[in-house]
């Protein structure tokens, strides 16, 4: 078993995530097989339940659970789905020891952080490398060192790392050398004492990442390897890129591969990264700019629709065109006319999934747009609920149809609970989640995206079109063209509009920048089409 822990000090948000799932992409491209875990020291049990104000988008994995966003970037960066066992929470860990207490396992002793906690975190990193059979098991734990929170999974990872003995384990710590004053001079300090706290703890990290606007200096790498106690070499400057896809290739550069392989024993070959330069390549080949809309109900934290902005990234890097996401919160919308003037000039419409009754009307107002002047649209979750909804008021004259999610007395609940969600009482893992098969109708503008009839699916949602309504909805011009296999619809189109698709589920978990989601990438080639046609009704000026 070979180990490689990322920790992170000074600040939260540097981009350890990131900086894990680019280390992984070294190891994969010399062909070593990895995995990554993450921790999340909070106490919650699973992500599921939080505010994406808080904590950014709740990313779903195959299997059902409500992960950490770094979740989506493991595996955008690796390539390869990950299960719930990735992701470990203080949560998680406390409800395994109590249950155990409970049964009687500590056979009457008295339980405590060490060694029954860190027991329990050390048993379920092992179980996770070795289900997962990779070579190397990335482990980036959340947080910053020195919090409380994070005290006992630092203090088990270096009970493994002595268990594991030399040469199994690296090391690697993200810190923050920010640039201040007037000459612009970047700062050491914090980074000195980050890693003090983390060699009070027992950790000699073996690798600093160092992050910051401006790339370190020869002299500032110096200072930190003689204060740090690390190799010069050792000391890699991440600087923000614009395009995080571009981290593996800035460590890489810097001989980091060879570094860690070496750390670890592993053979050094040499690393192949003709696809993920491809996608670069494209991504930057600026051949026009599209200007795709999104209605949503967390736009001022863009964490919170992460999964979309990457999926439209790996649609860049693949189409050469940049693709500028305009966000628009939808609350805004029914208050302000302009807005609704100003979507009127998107090369497409995005609306993502959400929550409860707030933004609504304006996501209504917005797909009513959308629909009227044959912008490309593309509803995911409750963006392809709501689309029923608009449908239901303007097409099937229903005017106060509604989800019973926002209005559960509605005369037309188009939207509704259906069997095995109604009376469900607990939050937590309680939505239908996780991949889901879904048959897609012969012929069908979906059918066509995918190139064929069957795929499978991430979802999170608890409300689902209503049967009563499925005639209406099709009389007035809405498909059902995918269903799951019990019969619940899964899509729905509108054959007479350039591009119009609402689906229940979240193509987004499943988009990777060499593999971009065919949704994404058709509704973008719609907008490319309509834009390179213009129709009377819709000027294809920029946005403001
Ligand atoms: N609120 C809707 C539901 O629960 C949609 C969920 C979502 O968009 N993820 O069904």
């Amino acid at each position: 078993m070979k180990v490689i822990v990322v920790s992170g000090g000074v600040i939260s948000g540097l981009g350890k995530g990131i900086t894990t799932s680019s280390l992984g992409r070294l190891l994969k491209a010399r062909g070593i097989s990895v995995t990554i875990l993450k921790i999340d020291p909070y106490l919650n049990v699973d992500a599921g339940t939080m505010n994406p104000y808080q904590h950014g988008e709740v990313f779903v994995l195959d299997d059902g659970t409500e992960a950490d966003l770094d979740l989506g970037n493991y595996e955008r960066f690796l390539g390869q789905s990950l299960s719930g066992s990735h992701n470990l929470t203080t949560g998680k860990i406390y409800r395994a020891v109590i249950e155990k207490e409970r049964r009687g396992d500590y056979l009457g002793n008295t339980v405590q952080i060490i060694p029954h906690v860190t027991g329990e975190i050390k048993r379920l990193i092992r179980d996770v490398a070795q289900a997962a059979g990779a070579e190397v098991i990335l482990v980036e734990v959340g947080g910053t060192v020195g919090d409380i929170e994070s005290m006992p999974f630092l203090e088990a990872l270096r009970e493994l790392s002595y268990e594991l003995g030399e040469g199994h384990m690296a090391f690697v710590h993200t810190t923050l050398v920010p640039v201040v004053g007037p000459v612009g001079e970047a700062k050491t300090k914090p980074t000195q004492h980050s890693v003090r706290e983390l060699r009070a703890i027992g950790i000699r990290p073996n690798l600093i990442v160092a992050r910051g606007p401006a790339p370190l200096t020869p002299e500032i790498k110096a200072k930190i390897s003689l204060f740090c106690d690390v190799p010069p070499e050792a000391v890699i400057s991440v600087p923000d890129q614009s395009v995080i896809y571009e981290v593996p290739l800035v460590l890489e550069a810097q001989g980091v591969g060879q570094l860690l392989t070496r750390i670890l024993g592993l053979p050094d070959q040499t690393p192949d990264y003709a696809r993920w330069k491809e996608f670069l390549g494209t991504y930057r080949r600026n051949e026009g700019v599209l200007d795709v809309a999104v209605v949503g109900k967390y736009t001022e934290l863009r964490d919170a629709y992460l999964s979309h902005s990457e999926a439209f990234h790996h649609v860049q890097g693949h189409i050469g065109r940049e693709i500028r996401l305009h966000w628009y919160d939808a609350e805004d919308i029914p208050t302000n006319p302009a807005l609704l003037g100003r979507l009127e000039h998107a090369d497409a419409l995005l609306v993502p999934g959400g929550f409860g009754a707030r933004g609504v009307e304006g996501k209504v107002q917005a797909i009513e747009v959308a629909r009227a002047h044959g912008i490309p649209f593309l509803g995911v979750c409750y963006g392809f609920q709501i689309a029923a909804v608009e449908r239901a008021r303007n097409g099937a004259h229903l005017p106060r149809a509604n989800t019973s999610e926002v209005d559960p007395t509605t005369p037309d609940p188009v939207v509704c609970l259906l069997e095995g969600q109604e009376g469900v009482g607990e939050l937590g893992g309680t939505m239908r989640l996780g991949s889901q098969r879904i048959l897609l109708t012969p012929g069908s503008r979906v059918a066509e995206v995918y190139g064929r009839t069957e795929i499978w699916e991430r979802h999170r949602h608890r409300y689902e079109i209503n049967p009563a309504y499925f005639d209406r909805l099709e009389a007035a011009g809405l498909r059902i063209t995918g269903r799951s296999v019990d019969g619940r619809v899964e899509v729905l189109e509108s054959p007479e509009h350039p591009f119009f698709l609402g689906v229940q589920f979240h193509p987004e978990f499943l988009s990777r920048p060499e593999s971009p989601h065919p949704l994404y990438l058709a509704l973008v080639r719609a907008a490319i089409a309509r834009k390179e046609v213009p129709s009377p009704v819709s000027p294809s000026t920029a946005l403001a």
